[in-house]
């Protein structure tokens, strides 16, 4: 039976892949922020409902090398070493102009989306080596990261960073057996996401969106060759199939989840 250990496990798309693992009868590790423990909680439950044969809580934070390495081997020690590791946190950050960009939160979109991603990345891998265990290992980049999103400079730069990442890794542990590759979703919805990201596009200035989340809504589902906005199974059928064996012959890929949007 194959462990998964899941970052961002209490967000949307986190929680969409742990439960399409779970009804695979993935065991889990769901990782997410101290503060998200209820989140969590919400996402184990699923996670049961759907068929789990167990289901483990790692609270902690991806920024900080220490805590990703206890909890890690915390987890490890309830549940095996994670083969699959579907590396998901992340934070949008503030829309603005780069001009206008707040350095402080520029900083926390870098630390957690590129630092947080390469530390467990890291960690993992080190104890999948130490085990002599294959494993793949997912990471949640985005269309952002591919074209450069207007009014999102850090988390764009934050993608675009975690494709190369992902690429340069997949030459590092190839000898060991681990896969490693990245997803890029682009615009998904419906729900909280896609509501937040229309009204934030909508209240920057700019000459590329309306001034309207309604009229944002239009002209992004506009650029879309397929003419809608992806859904969070659409997303999670993506990773689930990267993280395992049919992808056995794919790694350093990015798969845009697009609509065919580039
Ligand atoms: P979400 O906000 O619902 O989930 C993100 C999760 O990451 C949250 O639960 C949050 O607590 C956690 N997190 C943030 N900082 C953390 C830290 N320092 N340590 C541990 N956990 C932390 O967002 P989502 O839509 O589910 O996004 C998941 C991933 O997908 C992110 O990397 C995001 O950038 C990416 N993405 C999302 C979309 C979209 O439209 N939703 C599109 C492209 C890419």
């Amino acid at each position: 039976m194959k462990t998964a250990l899941i970052t961002g496990a209490a967000g949307n798309i986190g929680a969409a892949v742990a439960v399409a693992l779970a009804a695979d009868g993935v065991q889990l590790v769901l990782a997410d922020l101290p503060a998200a423990v209820d989140g969590l909680a919400a996402t184990q439950r699923r996670c049961e409902e759907a068929g789990s044969a167990a289901v483990v809580m790692a609270p902690f934070d991806v920024t900080d090398i220490d805590d990703v390495r206890s909890a890690v081997d915390t987890a490890t020690a309830q549940v095996g070493p994670a083969e699959l590791v579907f590396n998901n946190a992340g934070y949008q950050g503030q829309f603005s102009n780069i001009v206008d960009a707040d350095p402080a939160d520029v900083k926390r979109v870098l630390d957690i989306n590129i630092a947080g991603v390469f530390n467990v990345l890291q960690v993992c891998a080190q104890r999948l080596r130490s085990v002599g265990r294959p494993g793949s290992i997912v990471n949640t980049a985005s269309m952002a990261g591919v074209s450069g999103a207007p009014n999102m400079g850090a988390y764009s730069t934050s993608k675009a960073a975690v494709i190369g990442l992902t690429k340069s890794a997949s030459k590092d542990l190839s000898p060991f057996g681990i896969r490693v590759n990245s997803i890029s979703p682009g615009f998904i919805g419906p729900g909280v996401m896609w509501d937040n990201q229309v009204a934030q596009q909508a209240a920057v200035p700019s000459r590329y969106y309306a001034d309207t989340p309604a009229a944002v809504a239009e002209q992004m589902v506009g650029m879309v060759p397929m003419g809608r906005y992806g859904s969070l199974d659409e997303v999670a059928a993506a990773a689930v199939f990267l993280l395992s064996d049919a992808a056995s012959y794919l790694t350093g890929i990015n798969l845009e989840i697009s609509g065919g949007a580039a």
